[in-house]
């Protein structure tokens, strides 16, 4: 965990926090007698690439740095456990030892196992959940220093509730997930005009395991990327070292291009669809296959903020309609592509996705654009189609509003209550959420 000057941010920079102190346990143990002993609020960030401030806290700050590595594998059980700080660019690699590959990633590698665990983070692919989805069991040190095992069959309670927990549970020091055996993907890329895409959309999900499309609002053409199993040779498997450095890499003219337009964008309206049709033409990128673990996450240097909400899948479209009637009818300033996925429903209490296949749909602003006109605007049209926030991108939903849209909230709140009654986990943010 990273601080300068004392201060903490995230990674878009929108949250800031200057932790009194900072603790780094070594052992299970000691992360136990320092939540116990920590004073004011508590937090345990993964590397802060959450957009809203669920990490932020001016008291106590846990660098889970020494919480990496995989424990144990069991190749027939296809399960893995980890150390919860382990990042995803070292968790691919290292099940790819054991023959194993997670079913499914997100966008990057660069989050934590717990990280991703904690807010819902998922994927694409409308038979496939969320990487909480996965996850089949987790120790977890509550407020007053209690280690808990968590799954199916001990604290099943806390278990049902706590895969999407946004860290209010406690700390996870370890988390066992489900795998598969290690397979490779061939990605395809390609533009369709969009009225063609939605056309088409329903087979182009349901014939593809991973699909999903970006659509520069200001542009008549879709970016679209479909991932399937092949057989076909990948090159050698890259390292956990090599997987670091690839997410790190900067200076790739794309990027430079892209993050060069979004500076100059909000004061040049005039250039939105002419900026909006070279990215749709420049991004698809070529064909390529290679394992899983590689071909999920791209590398994100240009930084932004994002919105996301989960809608009922059947309603996906009609939502994204209407999100990009809005922003050309208020003209609204973005340099960014609307990114449209799809995930299976699960039964996770606090899951964006509990109960329904859902479709996402994130709208994002670089990181130095005032967000207001773009996600207040979005936010409008997602609450109308009955949409539920990714517990780690931008949302100004209240507690009554969450329960209205999640059935078990009352049930969440209780048992987070049960195991944190003095609110040790609750910093201003969560607290007005679950409190
Ligand atoms: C460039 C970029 C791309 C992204 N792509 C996707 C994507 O494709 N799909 C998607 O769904 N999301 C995506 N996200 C969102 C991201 O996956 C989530 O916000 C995720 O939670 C970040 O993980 P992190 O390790 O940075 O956790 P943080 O943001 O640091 O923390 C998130 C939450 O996890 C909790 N937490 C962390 N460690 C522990 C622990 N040991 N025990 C208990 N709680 C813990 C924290 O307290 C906090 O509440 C993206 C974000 C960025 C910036």
């Amino acid at each position: 965990m990273e601080l300068v000057g004392g201060r903490w941010n995230n990674w878009s920079g929108g949250v800031r926090c200057t932790p009194r102190h900072v603790i780094a346990p070594r052992e299970e143990v000691e992360l136990a007698a320092a939540i116990r002993t920590a004073t004011g609020c508590v937090r345990a960030p993964g590397t802060g690439h959450s957009f809203t401030p669920v990490c932020a806290s001016d008291d106590t700050m846990l660098d889970l740095a020494a919480f990496r590595g995989l424990l144990a594998a069991d190749t027939a059980a296809q399960t893995a456990t980890f150390s919860a700080a382990t990042p995803l660019w070292a968790v691919g690699p290292a099940l790819h030892a054991k023959g194993l590959a997670l079913a499914n990633m997100g966008d990057i590698d660069r989050q934590t196992l717990a990280g991703v665990v904690a807010t819902g983070t998922h994927g694409t692919g409308r038979t496939l959940g969320s990487l909480s989805a996965q996850v089949s069991g987790f120790r977890l040190i509550t407020a007053d220093g209690e280690v808990l095992n968590c799954s199916a069959d001990e604290n099943p309670e806390v278990f049902e509730l706590g895969r999407v927990s946004i860290g209010t549970f406690g700390v996870m020091s370890q988390i066992t997930i489900k795998a598969l055996p290690a397979y490779r993907l061939v990605e395809r890329n390609f533009a369709l005009p969009i009225e063609e895409l939605f056309e088409r959309l329903d087979s182009l999900i349901a014939e593809n395991r991973h699909f999903e499309f970006f659509w520069f609002p200001y542009a008549n053409k879709a970016v679209c990327k479909s991932l399937n199993l092949t057989e076909d040779d990948a090159p050698a498997p890259r390292s956990a070292e090599e997987m670091y450095a690839r997410g790190e890499a900067s200076g790739l003219l794309y990027m430079n291009t892209f993050a060069a337009i979004n500076e100059v964008l909000p004061f040049a309206p005039f250039l939105l669809e002419w900026t909006h049709r070279l990215f749709s033409r420049l991004m698809p990128g070529p064909d390529k296959v290679r394992w899983s673990y590689e071909i999920f996450p791209s590398p994100r240097t240009v930084r932004f903020n994002e919105m996301e909400y989960a809608i009922a899948i059947e309603d996906g479209p009609a939502c994204l309609k209407e999100v990009v009637r809005t922003i050309r009818a208020k003209r609204i300033n973005t340099g960014f592509p609307i990114e449209y996925r799809t995930v299976k429903g699960d039964d996770i209490p606090l899951s964006p996705f509990y109960g329904r296949d859902s479709a996402t749909v994130a709208v994002h602003q670089y990181r130095s654009v005032n967000t207001e006109a773009l996600f207040s605007a979005c936010e409008a049209i997602f609450r109308q189609f009955g949409g539920r926030p990714h517990w780690g991108k931008r949302h100004t939903r209240t507690a009554a509003e969450l329960e209205q849209i999640y059935p078990h909230y009352d049930r969440f709140v209780r048992m987070r209550a049960q195991l944190d009654p003095k609110g040790r986990f609750l910093n201003a943010h969560l607290r007005a959420l679950f409190g």
